[in-house]
């Protein structure tokens, strides 16, 4: 995949202070399909399957899943046979996500939350089949986005800040960052007590920077969506020219205001947020609901 469309803008909107600096990286621009840190995810597993020789792909989500989506249009550009394993019982009519997978030919299995729970040992004796887990949480997940912080200079940012759901893109920042770099993770789930365990049992021994996860900016849980996050989305758009997701780096930029109302920063930081793409999981709202 070409990078070179990935930009790194600075960003100042009216409610940031003077003596704090900030940028994004746009992930998002990566590509339509394949947004954001999604590809990076995939790169490292879709590597390992080709060099097993293994022509099915079979991954894990649920039906706002970004990574089926991401899965599906990875597998369909590489020509794999790809299978997803949904969460749940089919819907009478399918979401935005798991139509666009539909149609880029990954084959949905709907199964009860039961059986998703135990899922990897009842999916592992397919034949020809390489598991990738949910949301690309693996070694070879974080490894990929090791790469991110590469991609432009990066090391002069005191803090970075990503939206998490499994925390692998978390890891992987941590694990390519600076001793003397800040990474905060915004968790969009609520009751996410499971991710420092996660997000450690991905990193390199002996990494040295600080991070930490900060657990109160969810907006009432994963995929919900308020008012008031609808209108943040709309007025950074406003602000600055930038598209934000509902699920995700919506609510990453709206935790980046309250920390700055907060005065989190000290003076003079420098404040690096990786839009990590998702825009896609916007179609599944009613249009005109967002003004970008
Ligand atoms: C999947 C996703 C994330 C979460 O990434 P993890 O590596 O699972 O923490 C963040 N942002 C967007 C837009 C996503 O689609």
């Amino acid at each position: 995949m070409d990078t070179s469309n990935i930009t790194l803008d600075n960003i100042t909107p009216p409610w940031l202070p003077a003596p704090i600096a900030a940028a994004m990286l746009r992930l998002d621009k990566l590509d339509t399909e394949i947004s954001g840190n999604k590809w990076f995810k995939l790169k490292y597993n879709l590597e390992a399957a080709r060099s097993d020789g293994k022509q099915h792909i079979l991954t894990f989500g649920g039906a706002f899943s970004n990574h089926i989506a991401a899965t599906a249009a990875a597998c369909c550009q590489a020509g794999l046979r790809c299978t997803g394993i949904i969460r749940g019982e089919r819907p009478a009519v399918l979401g935005h996500t798991l139509q666009t997978a539909l149609d880029k030919g990954m084959e949905l299995e709907f199964v009860s939350r039961e059986t998703y729970r135990h899922h990897r040992t009842s999916f592992e004796n397919r034949p020809d089949t390489h598991i990738i887990p949910e949301g690309g949480h693996n070694a070879a997940g974080a490894r990929g986005c090791e790469e991110i912080l590469s991609l432009f200079p990066t090391d002069h940012f005191t803090h970075i800040l990503c939206a998490t759901g499994t925390g692998t893109t978390l890891a992987g920042l941590i694990n390519s960052a600076t001793a003397a770099q800040t990474i905060i993770g915004i968790p969009v789930l609520k009751g996410a007590g499971y991710l420092e365990a996660a997000v450690k049992a991905l990193l390199h021994p002996g990494q040295t920077c600080h991070w930490q996860l900060l657990h109160e900016f969810h907006g009432g849980g994963y995929a919900k969506v308020k008012p008031e996050l609808i209108d943040f989305i709309n007025t950074f758009f406003a602000e600055t020219g930038i598209p934000t997701d509902i699920i995700y780096t919506g609510k990453l930029v709206h935790a980046f205001r309250q920390l700055i109302h907060q005065r989190y920063f000290p003076d003079n930081s420098k404040v690096l947020l990786i839009h990590t793409g998702g825009l896609q999981g916007n179609l599944s709202l009613p249009p005109g609901v967002l003004s970008l």
